[in-house]
């Protein structure tokens, strides 16, 4: 089999999707699944729709046109501002983009009118996070002028969190989101259909005893793909942490490494672990190209010594790898996001059938057990 793969568990990522849908439903929460860290694979994008996403969400234009291509029908926002330069392309793949540009909005606009649509606008607020987001203070006169422009509607306000600055979101500052949105609602003949919350860092928010106010969407990536709170990387209950994992190739094993006083100036003195004679030394074809190292969880029995561009070593103190062997890791979101973006990592779906039935064992060779 095809070695670097991906193994996704859809029926996995189904179980996540529709367990964070039961929980948010009754707070009156919808969710959107976010397929930015698997580049718009259809279908996972498709697992998130059949566990009760409501629609999906990508930050590239790019991704979005794929899930296109690939036949996906549900409803797309793209969640990060639209590039001017690909207005056409954001009214023409997109039900909605979140905006935090009144250039670009116009921009929208007119590709919206030219396409004869209409193009939906989330304005992102910022609200401490320092990423995106137009200043809480000019939201109202922004908003008025989207109302006033045609080819796009306005459809909602939203906010991210625990990005760039890191900012978790509480109680205090979803409450602040809320009132905004219900000071907008108080200007307007309808009020905004969306208030969207943010991301996988608001879960512990929402299902807290807080009040949800007007907050009414989660767009939701890490939880349901990872199954982690994104602040803590804890599980977050009943949903499944292994629905990705990474297999590599062990190419080369030896038992007497060379002397460590032989490195040349590429290995990383960091990752050094003590070596001695009795230690195996092998080597995985998987490499600083293909992910982010740092971030995989190695087997309990694996000690990470280096990496460079092509090249994974670890060693194995109690059973010996040898050529040909698989090993298995989990990724935490920044490894994932890079895997499935590496263009020499194969990717295998296994379908919602129940997992051992969709994997071969006639060809498969002996892996070691996951942490
Ligand atoms: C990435 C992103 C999300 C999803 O974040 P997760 O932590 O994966 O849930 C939501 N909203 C915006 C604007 C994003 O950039």
């Amino acid at each position: 089999m095809n070695a670097p793969r991906i193994e996704v568990d859809l029926a996995k990522i189904r179980h996540n999707t529709q367990s964070l849908v039961k929980r948010l439903e009754p707070l009156g929460i919808a969710v959107l699944g976010v397929t930015k860290a698997v580049c718009g694979n259809a279908a996972i994008a498709q697992a998130m729709i059949g566990g009760g996403a409501l629609g999906l969400a990508d930050a590239r234009i790019s991704n979005v046109g794929k899930m296109r291509k690939s036949g996906i029908k549900a409803p797309i926002t793209l969640i990060r501002t639209p590039m001017l330069s690909q207005v056409e392309q954001v009214v023409s793949v997109c039900e909605a983009s979140c905006n935090t540009e009144l250039s670009v909005i116009a921009g929208l606009s007119a590709a919206a009118v030219r396409a004869q649509k209409t193009h939906g606008v989330i304005l992102m607020v910022e609200m401490g996070d320092m990423r995106e987001g137009i200043s809480p203070d000019h939201l109202g006169v922004i908003a008025k002028e989207v109302d006033g422009m045609p080819g796009v509607s306005l459809k909602g306000i939203g906010a991210n969190f625990a990005c760039l600055g890191g900012l978790v979101p509480d109680a205090t500052q979803m409450a602040n989101l809320s009132k905004l949105a219900m000071s907008i609602d108080r200007r307007r003949e309808a009020p905004l259909e969306i208030v969207s919350g943010g991301n996988s860092a608001n879960l512990p928010w929402a299902m807290g005893q807080s009040h949800i106010g007007r907050i009414n969407e989660l767009r939701l990536g890490e939880a349901i793909l990872l199954g982690v709170d994104p602040v803590t990387g804890k599980q977050i209950s009943g949903l499944y942490t292994d629905a990705f994992i990474l297999i590599a190739e062990v190419i080369e094993t030896k038992t007497n490494p060379a002397s460590v006083a032989d490195r040349g100036p590429c290995f990383d003195a960091r990752h050094l672990v003590a070596q001695n004679s009795q230690n195996a030394r092998s080597i995985l074809a998987l490499g600083v190209q293909d992910t982010d190292l740092s971030g995989l969880t190695m087997p309990v029995c694996i000690r990470f010594v280096g990496a460079t561009s092509d090249h994974t070593i670890i060693t194995n103190p109690k059973s010996h790898l040898h050529v040909g062997n698989e090993v298995k890791f989990h990724m935490n979101y920044g490894a994932l996001m890079r895997a499935m973006a590496a263009p020499n990592i194969a990717i295998r779906l296994l379908g919602d059938a129940p997992l051992l039935k969709s994997i071969s064992t006639k060809h498969s060779r002996p892996t070691l057990t996951l942490v």
